[in-house]
């Protein structure tokens, strides 16, 4: 195994053992929930938009170390990030792992790279795109509020 495959392996276990952005939002703009029935994976992802920014972001849930360390990376990433730069990291890390496009991440989000070997398993991509996808979703609200 290469060492890059170890660090990304930690970087999971990393993640699925001590979630990012868990809890609850007081006064939420949209909650939005997410099942993958293959795995039973469960998520929940709470959002405030301020002038087009995702300014808070509460993911909770149970499922997979896949889909929980892919909700923490996602939490991470996006606090802060306009809408439109949401929508397209979305994008790429769904390009990434569904149609196994060749993305680049900016160093700061290099570690969604961990996720990538996920593409090998077609059983776990939708445990790595639940929150990602729910995410879309709840973006989708929030943009109409
Ligand atoms: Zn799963």
């Amino acid at each position: 195994m290469s060492l890059s495959e170890d660090l990304y392996k930690e970087l999971i276990i990393e993640h699925s053992q001590n979630p990012g952005h868990r809890g609850h939002l007081e006064h939420p703009q949209v909650v939005e929930e997410g099942v993958n029935r293959s795995c039973g994976d469960e998520v929940s992802v709470e959002l405030i938009l301020t002038d087009g920014v995702v300014s808070d972001i509460r993911v909770n849930g149970r499922g997979c170390s896949i889909s929980t360390a892919s909700a923490s990376m996602m939490a991470d990433s996006v606090e802060g990030m306009t809408v439109e730069q949401a929508e397209d990291l979305i994008d790429n890390f769904k390009g990434m792992i569904v149609d196994n496009r060749e993305v680049a991440f900016p160093d700061e989000l290099e570690d969604l790279e961990a996720l990538k070997g996920v593409q090998k398993y077609p059983v776990r991509v939708k445990c790595a795109t639940l929150s990602w996808n729910t995410l879309e979703q709840a973006l989708q609200k929030a943009v109409k509020l």
